[in-house]
């Protein structure tokens, strides 16, 4: 009998008791707009984006509706108009090109490379044709920060994070989100904290930082952020800052104020659970483990690895097999967007040049989520299984 494994890999935490607690208070006082408030009282909201800051280390923290939100409005903030290109990374999901075209701009895809971060040669080959970069860290993979701004900022080009997936992640000691101009979060239900949908964008730049907070749909009410720029700041851009509401709301800081307090200890979980994993699936023949840079602190919450130039066919009966043994894997060398995995050439609204290099990768690439539901003995069975089909799927090949 083959073991199987019968968790489930959407499955997260439910909300701790004290965010239950404080979002109840919230509903009790029926002030859920977080502009909603009594005498000199401090909302959620305000209240959280005080913690983020002070979290990253940003002189100012904006909360807002959703991660893709916050990306959106990062390239409104910044100047970006309709036409102009923007930098990104071939490797990513599908919020990333589409804030891009939400507010008409194009992306201009730059390639992966088997590390699974952004191919720098390939940054520096395209520097010139844009003015931006929306830096995707896909899957909390970090390169090197440090050649990446140098590239940045010799061509001039700004950046922004999208931070999605390093939300806890450091570099050389610096919080993903503090190397680009702007850094963008989600707190969307499969990310590092929880409040269904939600994101967050930060900034050291008072200007910037007036922009975005307008832009979410302040109705002139700036004065009550905790995080935010002095008047003067915004006295300078209100009348021409468009407003394209996407607050966050009262009920949803509550929930996310107690998480942020705990994420250092779940970053420490997810990462112990991708030790196991990555432990399990070390040297088996045919699969590329991704190394971690050391010099990087990553947040484990999902793992990839690579079964590099295999075809298509042997790729899918790999995932085939190891669905009927319980472990849901994504591939991101389907033809066709499906889930939450699609591929730079299906989005057809931003048209792009094949990258034989980047295809060659993302046809290898197999994708997993560590659930903070799963346990250690958990995810030493799921590499078991994964180490075994990945074996067997080899072997008939004729390759080992
Ligand atoms: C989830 C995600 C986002 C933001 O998504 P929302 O669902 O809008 O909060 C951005 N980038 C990546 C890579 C993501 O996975």
């Amino acid at each position: 009998m083959s073991e199987r494994f019968t968790g489930s890999f959407t499955q997260q935490e439910p909300i701790p008791q004290a965010g239950i607690d404080a979002a109840l208070a919230v509903m009790q006082s029926g002030r859920l707009h977080r502009y909603n408030t009594v005498g000199d009282e401090q909302g959620e909201a305000a209240l959280l984006e005080q913690e983020f800051a002070a979290l990253t280390g940003a002189r100012y923290a904006l909360a807002v509706a959703s991660g893709g939100y916050a990306m959106g409005c990062a390239l409104r903030a910044i100047g970006v108009r309709p036409g102009d290109k923007v930098l990104t990374n071939a490797f990513t999901l599908a919020p990333v090109p589409g804030a891009i075209a939400s507010v008409g701009a194009v992306p201009v895809f730059v390639g992966v490379t088997e590390g699974l971060v952004i191919d720098l040669e390939d940054l520096r080959a395209k520097a010139d044709q844009a003015d931006v970069l929306m830096l995707s860290h896909m899957r909390g993979h970090l390169c090197d920060m440090d050649a990446l701004m140098e590239i940045c900022d010799t061509h001039g080009i700004k950046v922004i994070e999208d931070c999605a997936h390093t939300m806890g992640a450091q570099w050389r000691g610096t919080a993903s989100g503090r190397f680009g101009i702007i850094g963008c979060y989600s707190t969307q239900t499969y990310k590092h904290a929880n409040s269904g949908e939600g994101g967050f964008l930060i900034t050291d730049d008072a200007e910037i930082a007036a922009r975005a907070i307008m832009l979410s749909g302040s109705y002139m009410l700036y004065e009550r952020h905790l995080a935010a720029p002095e008047p003067e700041v915004f006295e300078r851009i209100k009348y021409d800052t468009p407003n394209v509401s996407g607050r966050m709301d009262n009920l949803r800081a509550a929930i996310l104020r107690p998480q942020l307090a705990d994420l250092p200890a779940q970053v420490a979980r997810w990462n112990a659970r991708y030790a196991v994993v990555e432990a399990g699936l070390r040297d088996t023949p045919g699969l590329t483990v991704i190394a971690r840079d050391p010099r990087g602190v990553f947040v484990g919450s999902s793992i990839q690895f690579l079964l590099l130039d295999w075809s298509a066919e042997a790729v899918q009966e790999v995932i085939a097999r190891c669905l009927t043994r319980g472990v849901e894997l994504k591939w991101f060398g389907g033809a066709e967007p499906s889930g939450f995995t699609s591929r730079y050439d299906s989005w057809r609204y931003a048209p792009s040049s094949p990258m034989p290099d980047s295809d060659r990768v993302l046809r290898g690439i197999v994708d997993m989520r560590l659930p903070l539901t799963f346990a250690e003995e958990d995810c030493a069975l799921i590499a078991r299984i994964i180490r075994s089909e990945v074996s067997a799927v080899y072997q008939a090949q004729g390759r080992a």
